[in-house]
C-alpha cells in the first residue's frame, strides 16, 4: 500500500478538499483508505460523509482534583501550585481549573490530608468509520489538550489496521497544519508529501518550511498551487520557489468556491459538469494522475479492476 500525506503550513488552504478530491478520484479505480490527522480541526469526515462511527476515548495525562469532603481548607495547595490553577471560591471551597492545571502533581504531594489527588483525564477521541471512498480514521482533540502528536499516531494506527483489512492500494492522510510534532507523526513512513500552497507571501513562507522539513526527513514532496488565479504575483512567487527548490508543481487549481460540492459528483464522473466549473477539477485530476504515476498506482488500478 502507498501512503500520501496532504499538508500545508496553515489551515484554510484547501488541503482537506484536496485530500477528499484525491480520494474520490482514486476510489474510481483503487481501494482507498483515508485518515484525518488534523486532530485539532478534524473535518475530512464531513467532506467524505463518514458513517457507522466507532469511537474510543483517547487518554490524556493526569490532572489535579480536590475532594471537598476531605479538604480542611488549609490553603497549602494554592501556595505551592506554580500555575495558579487552584482557587478558593466565595464559599471557601478549593477548586482546580483543569485548563490551568499542568498536571505536575505538587498539590497531591503536599496536601497534608490527601484531599488533593491526581486523576486520569481524556484528551480526545479516536474514531473509525466508513466514508464514501472507503474506510476512514480520524481523531478529535479536546479543548486545551496538547497531545496532538500522540493522537495523530493513534489515528495512523487505526487507519493502517483498516487499510490492511480492506486490502487498500492507497492511504490518504489529511495532515495537520504547521510543521511541528503532529505533522512529523503524520508523515512517518509515508511515500509522498503533497504540499498545498496559496499564492500569498505567507503561502510561500509556509511552503519553504514544509520543503525544509521534507528535506530533513528525506521525504519526496510535490506541490499543488491552490486558488492560483487569486494573485498573479503570488502564483509567480510560488512557481519561482518551486524551481529554486527543485519541487515539482503538479497543478495550479483556480479558486472554485463550489469545489467541495463538485467533489460529490466525482463518483459518477465529470461528464455532467460544465467546462468552466470543471477547470478546478481538471487541475486536481492532473495532480492526482501525476501522483498515481509516480507511486506506480496505475498498475494497481488495473489489478483492482480485474479483482473487481
Ligand atoms: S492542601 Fe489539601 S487540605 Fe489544604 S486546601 Fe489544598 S486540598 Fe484542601
Ligand atoms: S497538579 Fe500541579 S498544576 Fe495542577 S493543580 Fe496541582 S500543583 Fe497545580
Amino acid at each position: 500500500m502507498k501512503s500520501v500525506v496532504v499538508a500545508s503550513g496553515k489551515g484554510g488552504t484547501g488541503k482537506t478538499t484536496m485530500t477528499a478530491a484525491f480520494a474520490h478520484l482514486a476510489a474510481r479505480r483503487l481501494r482507498v483508505t483515508v485518515a484525518d490527522a488534523d486532530v485539532e480541526a478534524s473535518n475530512l469526515s464531513l467532506a467524505l460523509h463518514v458513517r457507522d462511527l466507532s469511537c474510543e476515548a483517547f487518554p490524556g495525562g493526569s490532572k489535579g482534583a480536590i475532594d471537598v469532603d476531605v479538604c480542611t481548607g488549609c490553603g497549602l495547595c494554592v501556595r505551592v501550585c506554580r500555575f495558579d490553577a487552584i482557587t478558593r471560591g466565595p464559599s471557601g471551597v478549593y477548586r482546580i481549573d483543569p485548563f490551568a492545571c499542568e498536571g505536575c502533581g505538587r498539590c497531591a504531594f503536599e496536601c497534608p490530608v490527601g484531599a488533593a489527588v491526581m486523576t486520569p483525564t481524556t484528551a480526545g477521541e479516536a474514531c473509525t468509520g466508513q466514508s464514501v471512498t472507503g474506510p476512514a480514521a480520524f481523531g478529535q482533540l479536546g479543548p486545551g489538550e496538547d497531545l496532538s502528536g500522540k493522537l495523530v499516531t493513534e489515528v495512523r494506527r487505526l487507519a493502517a489496521d483498516a487499510a490492511e483489512r480492506h486490502h487498500s492500494d492507497v492511504l490518504f492522510i489529511d495532515g495537520p497544519p504547521g510543521i511541528g510534532c503532529p505533522l512529523i507523526a503524520a508523515v512517518a513512513s509515508t511515500d509522498l508529501l503533497v504540499a498545498v500552497a496559496e499564492p500569498t507571501v505567507s503561502g510561500a513562507h509556509d511552503l519553504e518550511r514544509l520543503a525544509d522539513l521534507a528535506a530533513r526527513l528525506r521525504l519526496p514532496m510535490r506541490v499543488v498551487l491552490n486558488k492560483a488565479d487569486l494573485s498573479e504575483d503570488g502564483a509567480a512567487r510560488i512557481r519561482r520557489l518551486c524551481v529554486s527548490r527543485g519541487l515539482a508543481l503538479l497543478a495550479e487549481v483556480p479558486f472554485e468556491p463550489t469545489l467541495a460540492v463538485l467533489l460529490e459528483t466525482l463518483a459518477e464522473g465529470t461528464e455532467g459538469i460544465s467546462v468552466e466549473r470543471a477547470s478546478g477539477l481538471t487541475e486536481v485530476a492532473k495532480a492526482w494522475a501525476a501522483i498515481e504515476r509516480e507511486l506506480g498506482l496505475g498498475e494497481r488500478a488495473q489489478e483492482s479492476l480485474i479483482r473487481g
